[in-house]
């Protein structure tokens, strides 16, 4: 698999937890920036910085997978941000993946389909993927589960 240098995989975007977080923020519905900064906070219990928000949306825009519109706040005006479908797919898929890697970790005997996420307990249906194996319900997980991760890399 080739990485764009500039930017890396998408999965190196999205590594970090406090950029998980705000996709989870962002799944829930149209939001600002200021308002990501809050309910992170809120829930976490811990600051994110600006910093790290602002530069991840324009990434995120860069991609194709939020986009944005203007409403107007008094004589200001704010950006609200949503996530475009192409990001609910990656966001679903994300979700689903992490879900998956929670239940292997509490139960290492347990396999977890990548795609699905519903609980295997034998005869896992499984594929090598970007050199790792991935444990599957069925092959057309599998199917699925390869659409997925080209959606998210040909996201622009
Ligand atoms: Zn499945």
């Amino acid at each position: 698999m080739t990485k764009t240098a500039k930017t890396g995989g998408i999965d190196e975007l999205i590594s970090d937890f406090s950029r998980f977080y705000t996709l989870t923020i962002l799944y829930e519905g149209p939001t600002h920036g200021y308002s990501i900064i809050s309910q992170f906070k809120k829930r976490v219990k811990k600051e994110i910085s600006p910093s790290l928000v602002y530069p991840f949306l324009q990434q995120l825009q860069d991609k194709g997978l939020v986009k944005y519109t203007i409403e107007p706040v008094g004589e200001k005006e704010r950006k609200i941000f949503e996530l475009t479908e192409e990001g609910r797919e990656l966001c679903t898929c994300l979700f689903k993946r992490f879900a998956g890697l929670v239940s292997i970790a509490i139960e290492p005997s347990l396999s977890v389909c990548a795609h699905c996420g519903c609980k295997v307990y034998e005869g896992a249906y499984k594929e090598v993927i970007d050199g790792k194996e991935i444990a599957f319900c069925c092959s057309h997980c599998a199917a699925s589960y390869k659409e997925c991760k080209t959606t998210a890399k040909q996201a622009k």
